[in-house]
């Protein structure tokens, strides 16, 4: 069978690189193994979910390198759902109940003050015929409870019902149903919970294996549950721990924090932020991946670390120097055009500038100031002022080669008899008004004799 994977978001707000952690880990996945990647958008909730959210997730998702082989919006198969909780409750798996929170919450409390779990105690299964049409003629609408398989013949008898599964992140996982309440499926007004879709998409969908956060493993127990109940096989699972900021937050759509869109805007490349979602947590050194196929070879499932994963921010932006650094122009050309960088000089100054870069977009500053001189009046003292003057009487004519920086300053060296940092810094200062920057050996042909001589102070 193909592998098949899915990411699942509820598009409520923009993903961030938690988020960004979960669909990679299935797109790698996918990617090792030859699989197919749907992206399913969890829009069951019609009041929170948007549409604009949803092309921006897919938006994103391009962003990092990721192209769904199919997308489905939940809100179009309401069909399939409610076929399955015909199914359900044909099979007397799915019963009405019509409690509200507060009479919940008061027998959860005298379950606890009995010593007893807080779990559902089934009451409305012992509701006649009668109690439940006073209950409807009320007004009073039921929700509905997957029965779950934790008793032999005697639903108000639950023994102990070990689910298990072989996490591909966790290894050997067990959830025991005795210790959870009959999940609702549908609430009081129609409305589907996640719980079924999710496993009724998965069945029609064809997905193989399911990877998500660890914060659905007990969910894992109830739906390999419902996978059986509608006469299914359930999928591999896979939970990964979830990212957590330094100071142990966790991140959340709806404040927009470290939001892809955010850290796209700021300049952070796309594979840095792939490769510290992917490899923060895990037995892997993070370190800058050029590609999503170079991520995928250090992508291990099982090298994942159960506990929450903290990652820094700051780390970003080491990552994003490290591609910098090494990024080939051929890569970065299309993006310098449009920031007004071409012509001849765009490789030789890409290849000059970007050992000093944080953020690609920085290097339209230094083609500035490689085009039109310093930002601003150069300040230097009267004995400095002099030294640039006499060194850029002795600038060598064009045409130049490449040893042009060295022929120069040994001549400058043996007039003046400064060396060193007395006699570079007046120089750059004066060549780009900044005191560090790229090599000066590799500017000067890119200012060219002309605009040097234009800069004398
Ligand atoms: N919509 C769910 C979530 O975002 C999906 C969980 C799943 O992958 O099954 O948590």
């Amino acid at each position: 069978m193909t592998v098949t994977v899915r990411f699942a978001p509820s598009p409520t707000g923009r993903i961030h690189i938690g988020n960004a952690r979960t669909a990679l880990f299935n797109w790698l996945f996918a990617l090792k193994h030859g699989g197919r990647f749907v992206q399913r958008f969890d829009d069951t909730d019609l009041e929170r979910s948007r549409q604009e959210y949803a092309d921006s997730i897919l938006y994103d998702l391009h962003w990092l390198g990721i192209f769904p082989d199919q997308t489905e919006y939940q809100s179009r198969r309401f069909s399939s759902y409610d076929a399955a909780v015909e199914k359900l409750k044909a099979a007397g798996l799915l019963y009405p109940c019509y409690e509200t929170s507060e009479e919940l919450e008061l027998r959860r409390k005298v379950r606890r003050t009995r010593g007893m779990p807080p779990v559902y105690g089934r009451e409305a299964l012992k509701l006649t015929e009668e109690e439940r049409s006073a209950h409807e003629q009320e007004g009073r609408r039921p929700h509905w409870r997957f029965l779950l398989p934790n008793f032999s013949s005697d639903p108000f008898e639950t023994q102990r019902t070990e689910v298990h599964w072989n996490d591909l992140v966790r290894g050997e996982e067990t959830v025991d149903l005795a210790s959870l309440s009959d999940p609702v499926l549908v609430r009081e007004d129609g409305t589907y919970l996640y719980t079924l879709p999710s496993v009724v998409d998965d069945i029609e969908m064809g997905i193989t294996h399911v990877i998500r956060g660890d914060d659905h493993v007990t969910n894992t127990g109830v739906q390999i549950a419902l996978f059986k109940a509608l006469g299914a096989e359930p999928p591999a699972f896979g939970h990964h721990n979830l990212l957590t900021t330094s100071s142990g937050e966790g991140l959340s759509k709806r404040t927009g924090a470290l939001s892809i869109e955010s850290l796209r805007e700021s300049g952070i490349e796309p594979m840095s932020v792939a490769s510290l979602a992917v490899l923060v947590g895990t037995s892997e050194n993070v370190t800058a991946m050029h590609d999503l196929t170079e991520l995928a070879g250090k992508f291990d499932p099982a090298a994942t670390s159960k506990s929450a994963a903290k990652f820094d921010p700051d780390e970003l932006l080491v990552l994003n120097r490290a591609l910098l650094h090494q990024m080939p122009f051929a890569e970065a050309r299309d993006r310098l055009i449009l920031l007004g960088v071409n012509g001849e000089k765009a490789e030789p100054f890409w290849t000059a500038v970007r050992g000093n870069l944080d953020r690609l977009s920085d290097a339209v500053s230094w083609w500035r100031v490689l085009r039109e001189g310093p930002e601003a009046p150069v300040e230097m003292s009267d004995e400095d002022r002099e030294f640039v003057g006499q060194a850029f009487d002795l600038l060598p004519e064009e045409p130049w080669d490449g040893n042009v920086w060295k022929d120069w300053t040994a001549a400058v060296r043996k007039a003046t008899g400064r060396k060193g940092k007395a006699l570079f810094m007046p120089l750059r200062l004066a060549i780009t008004g900044l005191e560090s920057g790229p090599e000066l050996a590799d500017l000067l042909p890119l200012v060219g004799r002309e605009g040097i001589l234009a800069r004398r102070p």
